[in-house]
């Protein structure tokens, strides 16, 4: 009997659209998708309670890692175009014309991420969920996705467009709720989605509401808005998708009947949220409204702060919607800047790392007291490999919990001298190696060859191809030292002329390569994903990140690392920055001077690639003292390190993150 109420509550709250019926095998009885219904029926009704204070958080994408963490399962067979497709990889190992084929028979991620800040969002929601916080998030379902990279031999990347089915990917469900967007010429109707996030225990969601503007009665060029992430050729598509993302959001939280308290916004992106609630309101009803947005700014790059020309938003927006921009957002050149309108309208600021806080104070003078830092951080049971939760399973008087509460990660120094808990972290850490090893198996790759990885999105100021400057150099490394297997992996945006010369130019170095490749092995993978992202953070020996310092907001595939007991090799950037007395690897590289932010363009990499150079020396040699041909020192100093990168994890990891949002932020602590 029971059962049957929390069904028939659930279709009272949640309008599905099933005109056919097929997601009425998906959800009955108790369960959703293969979870608990049970979780969705209780956050559903407490975000609709006006005692609860409930947060609205906006991002323009999320990377849930889908496919591997609490993974929603269908009755429905998988529709081929949500399996993964074919990743080719590019080597020095010449055997079949350089490419390989790599096959996945794996679900899909959800697309509708590009990169960092899709995967931030995406842990930050999971970890809303596992604290039972009452939150709605809101996002875009992307027809298209981001891209697929390809890589074409003498010319580089090429991007494809990505076709993946929404009506059969599980967990996700249409509603029948349309959301309607007044513009300046034409109204633009959303049809709206749902997927909910579970929190690890599966007893809370969060859930994630999609806007999609891909429907009838819409024009082809209004239909074309939700298709791809970041496209950015036209910009009254950049600026329309901002304002389906804002309008849209505040629209359908309404439409649901939810009662939000706060409104988080991730960048600039998102502040048509305001501007959709502040038409026609006096000075203290705006007063009111600022006291609800908080804002997070997650770039100290120039790029990212989105401007816009009066003459542009005038040809699309209402003249009230323009006025509130003019008041809160215009720069003194007399652009709309994004991200002067967002701080302007918040109560609370936030850059995302101390050193990032630092940039912000210079590039904002006149908010300095406004903008705090909370630091990123990673949801640990998402990024930690399976052989490392194992490994932590098996010491629980130290790690009592860490699944719940991964700051518990920080007591492994008091394993330092256990001897049993040294061997069987190399242990685990091999046989993550030993997967990476296995789905790589055409390239021969060895388990005891140092192996080092840099994986991220291709743009200049992350210096892609630093650890190629000299290649010779490289050579008389592994000639001298022992040999070495790298692995590159990252996409370009596809505008970002830059970042498409940096792919190029590391193709063409690796063609050109004339070593023997059982000395030097350099492998480039395409199409960097979640799905790689996780695989190569935790089975390398070494996580290199090498960002121009103070260009790196913060940066956190170095934290999915770490919780893997992966070393680092890092310039003082971003989060490193606050750990760099913390002995973790090698911290090297160019420093901006204090109070000042440098030169973008000057990516001093004669210097820099020297230092990289001689840190990899120094931990090559290192590797090899401690692992000999697969004969191990379990005393080397090695160890140690990795214990250390554990520790360091307990603090850079989303629940730490969350805690601060609770108290700085939100207010809600
Ligand atoms: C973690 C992750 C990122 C972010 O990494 P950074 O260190 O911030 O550059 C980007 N893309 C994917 C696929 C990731 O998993």
């Amino acid at each position: 009997m029971e059962k049957n109420n929390l069904i028939d509550e659930f279709y009272a709250l949640v309008q599905v659209d099933d005109a056919d019926g097929h997601y009425a095998q998906d959800i009955k009885d108790s369960d959703y998708f293969g979870m608990p219904l049970k979780a969705i029926v209780k956050a559903e009704k407490r975000l609709r309670l006006k005692s609860e204070r409930c947060i609205a958080y906006f991002s323009m994408e999320y990377g849930l890692a889908t496919s591997c963490y609490n993974k929603l399962s269908s009755q429905l067979p998988l529709n081929p175009s949500n399996r993964v497709p074919e990743n080719a990889v590019f080597s020095n190992f010449r055997v079949a014309d350089y490419f390989f084929a790599l096959h996945q028979d794996n679900i899909i991620d959800l697309p509708i991420y590009s990169g960092g800040l899709g995967v931030l969002a995406g842990d930050t929601v999971k970890t809303m969920a596992d604290y039972k916080l009452p939150v709605a998030a809101i996002g875009i379902l992307w027809s298209s996705g981001y891209f697929r990279q390809k890589f074409w031999f003498k010319y580089g990347q090429a991007p494809e467009k990505m076709r993946w089915d929404p009506h059969t990917y599980p967990g996700l469900i249409p509603l029948k709720n349309r959301i309607k967007i007044s513009l300046k010429s034409e109204d633009v109707y959303l049809r709206l989605w749902k997927y909910y996030v579970y929190s690890q225990a599966l007893d809370a969601v969060v859930p994630l509401i999609l806007l999609d503007s891909n429907i009838e009665p819409n024009s082809q060029n209004a239909r074309n808005l939700t298709d791809q992430l970041y496209r950015s050729d036209n910009i009254f598509l950049k600026l329309l998708q901002r304002v389906m993302l804002g309008f849209g959001g505040v629209s359908a939280l309404k439409d649901l009947g939810y009662h939000i308290d706060t409104y988080h916004l991730n960048e600039g992106h998102a502040v048509f949220a305001f501007i959709a609630q502040a038409r026609g309101m006096s000075k203290d009803e705006l007063e009111n409204l600022k006291s609800k947005f908080v804002y997070t700014c997650h770039t100290p790059v120039e790029a990212g702060h989105d401007r816009f020309s009066f003459e542009d938003l005038n040809k699309v927006l209402k003249p009230e919607d323009t006025e509130i921009i003019e008041k809160f957002g215009k720069e003194r050149s007399g652009a709309a800047n994004l991200t002067l309108l967002s701080m302007n309208i918040s109560s609370a600021i936030n850059a995302v790392s101390h050193s990032h806080q630092k940039v912000m104070h210079i590039q904002f003078p006149d908010y300095k007291d406004q903008i705090q830092y909370v630091t990123n951080g990673v949801h640990a049971y998402t990024w930690m490999s399976r052989g490392f939760q194992e490994l932590f399973n098996k010491f629980p008087a130290t790690f009592p919990d860490f699944k719940s509460n991964p700051m518990i990660l920080s007591r492994a120094t008091e394993l330092k001298a256990d001897a049993d808990f040294r061997a069987r972290l190399w242990q685990a850490h091999q046989s993550n190696k030993t997967d990476l090893c296995k789905f790589l198996e055409k390239w021969k790759l060895d388990k005891n060859i140092f192996t080092i990885c840099w994986a991220r999105r291709m743009a200049a100021y992350k210096r892609p191809s630093l650890i190629l400057y000299d290649i010779s150099r490289l050579a008389r490394i592994a000639d001298k030292i022992g040999p070495l297997q790298i692995i590159l992996a990252g996409k370009a945006h596809p505008n970002d002329n830059l970042g498409f010369t940096y792919i190029n130019e590391m193709l063409d170095k690796v063609d050109k390569l004339n070593v023997d490749y059982d000395k030097l092995k350099i492998i480039v993978l395409e199409n960097y994903d979640i799905f790689l992202g996780k695989l190569l953070s935790s089975s390398v020996d070494v996580w290199l990140n090498n960002p121009l310092p103070p260009f790196e907001a913060s940066g956190t595939s170095g934290m999915k690392a770490i919780l893997n007991g992966v070393l680092q090799m890092s310039t003082v950037d971003g989060w490193v920055a606050e750990a760099t007395d913390r002995k973790m690897g090698a911290f090297f590289g160019y420093k901006n001077s204090e109070g000042s932010v440098g030169n973008e363009s000057d990516l001093h990499m004669p210097d820099d690639s020297e230092e990289l150079y001689r840190a990899l020396e120094g931990m090559v040699s290192l590797y090899y003292k401690t692992n000999s041909r697969g004969k191990v020192d379990i005393n080397s100093g090695w160890i140690d390190m990795m214990i250390e990168c554990v520790c360091v994890a307990g603090q850079f990891n989303t629940y730490r993150m969350v805690d601060e949002y609770k108290q700085k932020i939100w207010k809600i602590a």
